[in-house]
């Protein structure tokens, strides 16, 4: 007998499954594919985290909004209940897409990602709309970036701000933030979104936006997914530009570095010609990491001499910056660029550039991800961790972290860059520190077996711990981007003053505590 069945069998195996009493699932009116698969059941059950794994008693695979609210439905509706969780491409670290005793729902297709998205049977196509100068895109919320991306570049538009990495889902960056070297000027991609298609926890689908159910619209954009699911995001776009020009400069000065980010990014609302598009920084701690998986750009045609740069404790800064163009901006884009590298400060023989489409440069990471896959390098331990730093604190962190914690060895990509906090909507959940200006911390690690001690899990965990330790102990007032927490104490501490407003939130729109119980927020009420 097949093991694909419609959902009101399903429902009642996860009843008698879970001690249930039997609920009348015969007056729900019922669709979509669930699936007790055991290889539906064990993609569902990882992230790219590769630390936790959670089984879930069902898979569904939506084919439209109506089916999710029948299922969230059918789940708020029964006397004791499941759990229902959204899972995008299941990108997270930490299990925040996983769930036991319920059912997670594939918004992206899991495993049958790419056949579901090609099929799309009831799920809408993307819907470009032009008014004037604005733009907007309508895309269901398991839509992947790319997938995005590819389809508005037939209109010759694209959205305004990225994450550095296309494969993820709408809903689930949407869902955290959304964040990349773009941020400083259109800010992250929950400032990108007009509105939004949400079933709740009570499996009503609602529409909202800044000035209709806003309570709802402000609580999903960075809310993991405590309020609803997000099945259609209207997103704004802009004009595609055709290429990129890519540089990187070095800086062995910690404090030289940070001023020239934050100029950069202090020009932002500029006209395009007097600013760039794209600020990003890495840091270097050891010359292996020069050309990491996420620094490849460094050809032999460009070869850096680290060690014929003067760097104070061992610790090179990496400032990335691109220029976007087309045939109508080709001509000026040497003197743009050179004007604003002249207002910087780097190691003046350290300057690598790189032209390439656009299309190219926003995917750089999937390629990095095709070499790493091929070496057996990508589906290993994640510990990574991602922090907000206040810019007040953030030489008091480089001392401590960079030049301390860390040692010459980081086994993998550490990101760096500034943000404005004005580009970030204080209505929405997610939570920044109290400064203008912020800086994104990425220690994005890959943990490895190759019997070297600090490539081991436990090695980067426990590093990762003293780092946090180190921020409490010295008063950093840091957050974490991402959040991994396991007690609603420490929730309460990440959200500060924002948690009142999160807790009614929940309250009025999950009031069962059904959705995205692995983020370990709130316990289920039943
Ligand atoms: P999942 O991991 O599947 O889900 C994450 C959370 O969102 C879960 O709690 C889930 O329940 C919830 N959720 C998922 N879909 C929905 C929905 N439709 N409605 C409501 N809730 C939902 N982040 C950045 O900001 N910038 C980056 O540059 C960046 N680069 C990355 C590169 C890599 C290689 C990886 C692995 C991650 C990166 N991330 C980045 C982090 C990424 O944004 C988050 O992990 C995001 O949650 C992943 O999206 P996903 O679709 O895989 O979500």
């Amino acid at each position: 007998m097949s093991s694909k069945f419609l959902l009101p069998f399903v429902i009642y195996h996860l009843i008698s499954t879970v001690g249930l009493t039997i609920h009348p699932i015969d007056n729900l009116c019922l669709n979509g594919q669930i699936s007790m698969d055991a290889s539906d059941i064990e993609t569902a059950s990882l992230d790219f985290g590769g630390m936790t794994k959670t089984k879930p008693l069902a898979v569904s695979y939506p084919t439209s909004a109506d089916d999710i609210v029948s299922l969230v439905k059918a789940a708020y509706n029964s006397p004791q209940g499941f759990m229902v969780s959204a899972r995008g491409h299941g990108h997270s670290i930490n299990g925040q897409a996983q769930i036991a005793n319920g059912v997670v729902i594939e918004m992206s297709g899991g495993s049958k990602g790419n056949k579901l998205r090609k099929d799309k049977q009831n799920l809408a196509l993307p819907q470009i709309s032009m008014h004037g100068n604005s733009s907007y895109v309508d895309v269901w919320g398991g839509e992947l970036w790319i997938d995005v991306l590819d389809w508005t570049l037939q209109y010759g538009l694209a959205p305004k701000s990225w994450t550095d990495y296309l494969y993820l889902s709408v809903g689930g960056t949407l869902s955290n933030a959304g964040i990349s070297g773009q941020a400083f000027n259109y800010g992250p991609q929950i400032s990108n979104v007009h509105e939004l298609d949400v079933v709740t926890g009570k499996g009503e689908l609602i529409t909202c936006s800044k000035n209709k159910n806003s309570e709802l619209f402000h609580g999903v954009l960075g809310g993991l997914g405590q309020f609803g699911i997000i099945t259609r995001a209207r997103i704004a776009l802009e004009q595609a530009p055709n290429k990129v020009r890519w540089i990187r400069v070095l800086y062995n000065n910690f404090s030289t570095f940070t001023k020239d980010q934050e100029y950069l990014i202090s020009l932002h609302g500029k006209p395009t010609s007097e600013r760039f598009d794209y600020v990003e920084g890495f840091v270097i701690v050891d010359e292996g990491l020069v050309n990491n998986w996420r620094s490849s750009f460094f050809s032999p045609k460009n070869p850096v001499k680290i060690s014929s740069l003067n760097t104070t404790g061992g610790v090179l800064y990496c400032l990335e910056i691109t220029k976007n163009y087309d045939e109508s901006t080709a001509n000026t884009i040497d003197q743009e660029v050179e004007a604003l590298l002249k207002k910087l400060d780097f190691i003046p023989s350290s300057v690598f550039t790189t032209d390439l489409p656009y299309v190219d440069f926003l995917d750089r990471v999937h390629k990095a991800e095709l070499k790493l896959r091929s070496k057996g390098l990508w589906d290993v331990p994640h510990p990574w961790l991602n922090l907000f730093v206040p810019k007040s604190r953030i030489a008091d962190f480089d001392k401590g972290v960079f030049k301390g914690i860390l040692g010459n060895k980081t086994s993998g990509p550490i990101l760096i860059y500034p943000m404005n906090k004005n580009k970030w909507d204080s209505q929405n959940s997610v939570v920044t520190p109290d400064e203008d200006v912020f800086y994104l911390v990425a220690l994005l690690r890959s943990a490895l077996d190759s019997g070297e001690e600090t490539q081991t899990l436990q090695y980067l965990r426990n590093q990762n711990r003293q780092i946090l330790k180190f921020c409490d102990e010295s008063g950093i007032k840091f957050k974490q981007y991402l959040p991994h927490y396991k007690s609603q104490k420490e929730w309460k501490g990440h959200f500060g003053d924002k948690w009142e407003l999160f807790l009614k939130r929940k309250l009025q729109f999950d009031p069962k505590h059904i959705l995205a119980t692995g983020q370990h927020i709130f316990q289920p009420s039943f």
